[in-house]
C-alpha cells in the first residue's frame, strides 16, 4: 500500500469523471442531439475540456508522479498501479512539453479548421482549406519537435504516440513489403473484377429488417447488450464510458445492406475489446484498448478474417436469406461470399475493399512522411495525392472532394494515425494465423460457436487494457513480434483463390 498513491487517486477519479461526461456529450452530438445544438453545447465542452486538462496537468500531480516513480515507492505499488503510473508519466511528459498558450491557440485553430474543411469538401475547393492546413501542419511539427528524442525522426514522434514501439523504419519496411507483393495482385484482380456478380446487393433492402439482422449479428459475435447499446449515426463508431457501458453505432442504406452488416461486425469487434477489459482497471488511465492499431486489429479480425469468410456464414446465411427472401432466395452461399469480397480499385478509403484498402493508407503514410520531412507544402498536396492514386491503384480523382479532402483526419490535426488502420489489418492476420494453430477455428465458425474465439482473445489481449503494448501482447500470445508476412500471405491466398488467378 502506498500512501502517495492514495493521494493521486482523487485526481484520477476527477479526471475520469470529466472524461465520462465528455464522452457522453460527444456520443450524444453524433447520435441524438439536434443539428443546431453543437454550436452551443461546444461551449460547455470547451469548458469541461479545460477542467479535464487541469485535473491532470498541475503541480500537485506532477510532484506525486515524480515521487511515485522512485524505486522505494514503486516497490509499494501493485502491478496495475505501476502500469497506471507509467502510463500517466508518458502522457504527462507529452502534454507538459507543450506550452499551455500554444496548446490553447492550437485548440482554437482546430475548432475553426473543421468547418473550413467541411465547406471545402462540400464545394470541392481545396484552396480555401490549404492555408489552414498549413497552419495545422506547422503546429503539429512544432509539437512533435518538443517531444522528439535523440535519434528519432520527427515523424517517429506522432507514430509512436499512436503505436508505441513503431517508427518510420518499421513502417517503411511494412509498406515496402506490401507494395512489392500486392501491387501485381491488385492489377490482376482489377482485370478480373467483372467475374464476380454483386448486383443482388444493390436492390432494396428494408431498413427495419437490416436493423434487426444487425442486432442479431452483434449478439452472435458476443456483444453483451447488458453492457452496451447500438445507436445510429452518419458514420459508424465505437465509444465507451467504461467496460460496462460500450456504445456502437451503425448507419443504414437501403441499397447497400453489406455496409451495415460489416459495420456492425467491425464496431462489434471494437466493442468486444472494451467490454473485455478487466474490472480491476476499468475507469483508470489503463482501462482501455492499448492502441489504435491493436483496436483496429480486433475490429478487422471480426469484420474481415472471420466475417468475410465462408465458414462464418455457413451456419447463418439461411437466416439472412429468410430475412430477405426476394433479394437472396436465388443467391447461393458461395455467391454471397464472393460478392462481399469483391475487390477493385476505387477512390474512397472508407469504401475500399480488403485488398485495396492498405494502398489508401500507404498513400497517406507516404504523404505524411513528406510533410514531416518538410519536402512538401500544403498547396502541393493535391497533385502528389492524385499522382500516387494513379501509380498504386490505377485510378485518379477528378475532384479534390473525392481526393485529398475526403478524410477529416488532417483537419483535426491527426497525423500518424492513418498507419494504424493498415497495421490493424496486419496484426489481425497474424492473430488469425496464430488462432488456427491453437484451436479448430474453422470448425468453431461452421458450428456457429464463436465463444472460444472471444474467450481466447479476452485472455490474451482484451483484459489487459493498456497494461501491455501491442508488441508485448503479440510477443506473449504468438511468441513473435509484429510480422507483416502473415498479412501478405493471407491476402495473396484469399484473392488468388477467389479470382482463380
Ligand atoms: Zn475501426
Amino acid at each position: 500500500m502506498s500512501a502517495l498513491y492514495d493521494q493521486l487517486k482523487p485526481h484520477l477519479d476527477k479526471t475520469y469523471a470529466l472524461n465520462v461526461a465528455l464522452t457522453m456529450l460527444s456520443f450524444d452530438n453524433s447520435t441524438a442531439a439536434p443539428k443546431e445544438a453543437i454550436e452551443y453545447t461546444s461551449k460547455a465542452i470547451g469548458l469541461l475540456s479545460g477542467e479535464h486538462y487541469n485535473a491532470l496537468i498541475n503541480e500537485e500531480v506532477k510532484h506525486l508522479l515524480e515521487q511515485l516513480s522512485t524505486e522505494q515507492e514503486q516497490a509499494l505499488l501493485s502491478l496495475e498501479e505501476k502500469a497506471i503510473v507509467k502510463n500517466l508519466n508518458k502522457e504527462y511528459k507529452l502534454m507538459a512539453a507543450i506550452p499551455p498558450e500554444e496548446f490553447q491557440a492550437y485548440q482554437i485553430l482546430l475548432a475553426k479548421a473543421y468547418p473550413i474543411w467541411e465547406a471545402a469538401k462540400n464545394n470541392n475547393d481545396y484552396d480555401s482549406f490549404s492555408p489552414t492546413l498549413e497552419e495545422i501542419i506547422s503546429y503539429s511539427k512544432k509539437f512533435a519537435a518538443y517531444n522528439q528524442k535523440e535519434g528519432q525522426k520527427l515523424y517517429d514522434v506522432p507514430l509512436n504516440d499512436f503505436e508505441e514501439g513503431f517508427n518510420v523504419e518499421i513502417l517503411d519496411e511494412f509498406f515496402s513489403k506490401l507494395r512489392t507483393a500486392l501491387t501485381p495482385l491488385v492489377h490482376k484482380v482489377n482485370e478480373k473484377s467483372e467475374a464476380i456478380q454483386t448486383d443482388f446487393l444493390h436492390q432494396d433492402y428494408n431498413i427495419d429488417i437490416q436493423r434487426s439482422f444487425c442486432r442479431f449479428l452483434a449478439e452472435y459475435i458476443g456483444f453483451d447488450f447488458n453492457r452496451g447499446v447500438i445507436a445510429e449515426s452518419e458514420h459508424p463508431f465505437t465509444t465507451n464510458l467504461h467496460n460496462h457501458d460500450v456504445r456502437i453505432t451503425n448507419h443504414f442504406q437501403k441499397n447497400r445492406p453489406d455496409f451495415a452488416i460489416f459495420s456492425v461486425i467491425h464496431e462489434g469487434g471494437h466493442a468486444l475489446y472494451e467490454q473485455g477489459v478487466d474490472d480491476a482497471i476499468t475507469m483508470t488511465p489503463i482501462g482501455q484498448g492499448t492502441s489504435m492499431g491493436m483496436h483496429e486489429s480486433q475490429s478487422r479480425f471480426y469484420e474481415n478474417n472471420l466475417g468475410r469468410s465462408l465458414s462464418f456464414w455457413t451456419p447463418i446465411y439461411s437466416r439472412l436469406q429468410e430475412a430477405f427472401p426476394s433479394q437472396l432466395k436465388a443467391v447461393s452461399l458461395k455467391q454471397f461470399y464472393q460478392a462481399v469480397n469483391h475487390a477493385h480499385s476505387s477512390l474512397i478509403r472508407t469504401e475500399a475493399d480488403e485488398l485495396t484498402y492498405p494502398f489508401h493508407v500507404m498513400i497517406r503514410y507516404e504523404i505524411e512522411k513528406m510533410i514531416f520531412e518538410g519536402t512538401i507544402t500544403a498547396a502541393e498536396l493535391p497533385a502528389v495525392w492524385n499522382q500516387k492514386y494513379q501509380e498504386y491503384l490505377g485510378v485518379c480523382p477528378s475532384t479534390d472532394t473525392e481526393g485529398i479532402l475526403q478524410d477529416m483526419h488532417w483537419a483535426v490535426g491527426s497525423f500518424g494515425y492513418f498507419p494504424s488502420y493498415a497495421l490493424g489489418s496486419a496484426i489481425a492476420a497474424q492473430i488469425f494465423h496464430h488462432l488456427k494453430t491453437v484451436m479448430p477455428l474453422e470448425r468453431y465458425l461452421e458450428e456457429g460457436n464463436l465463444k472460444p474465439i472471444q474467450t481466447y482473445l479476452n485472455q490474451h489481449i482484451h483484459r489487459f487494457g493498456k497494461a501491455k503494448n501491442t508488441q508485448e501482447l503479440l510477443q506473449d500470445m504468438t511468441k513473435e513480434p509484429f510480422n507483416p508476412d502473415y498479412y501478405i500471405s493471407y491476402l495473396t491466398d484469399k484473392y488468388t483463390a477467389l479470382y482463380h488467378l
